[in-house]
């Protein structure tokens, strides 16, 4: 590669703003004017970025319809009331009340246990 300045031959041409012309000059001639930087190449980034799978997010299970309705028709069938129910599954009254009267949907092992208790499927699968 050739200075355009000087016209010597130089490994390294350096991009160079001299009386508002851009050149490709040697390192002398560049003290000359003023290096305008490169930008930084951007384009040799692969074109096909390396894809991360995300963390599989784990679906909620999907619960059935009126599922507090079923809770309590199972529970009533066993002749169980609430507390016993709770005590089975080692869980709160209170929250066996919200599942019943509001379909709250508790933790996936909660629905586990009141399906092994009650003898019924919480999970559509
Ligand atoms: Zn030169």
């Amino acid at each position: 590669m050739l200075c355009e300045v000087c016209g010597k031959s130089s490994q390294k041409l350096l991009r160079t703003e001299i009386e508002g012309a851009e050149l490709m000059v040697c390192q002398e001639c560049s003290a000359l004017g003023k290096i305008i930087r490169e930008p930084k190449e951007n384009f040799m980034q692969p074109i096909f970025k390396k894809t991360t799978n995300p963390p599989k997010i784990q679906e909620p299970p999907q619960v059935i319809e009126n599922f507090g309705v079923e809770i309590k028709k199972a529970r009533e069938k066993l002749g169980l009331t609430r507390e016993e129910l709770a005590k089975k599954i080692f869980e709160k009254e209170s929250l066996l009340v919200r599942i019943e009267n509001t379909n709250f949907e508790p933790e996936e092992k909660v629905i586990r246990k009141l399906e092994k208790v009650l003898g019924i499927k919480l999970i559509e699968q």
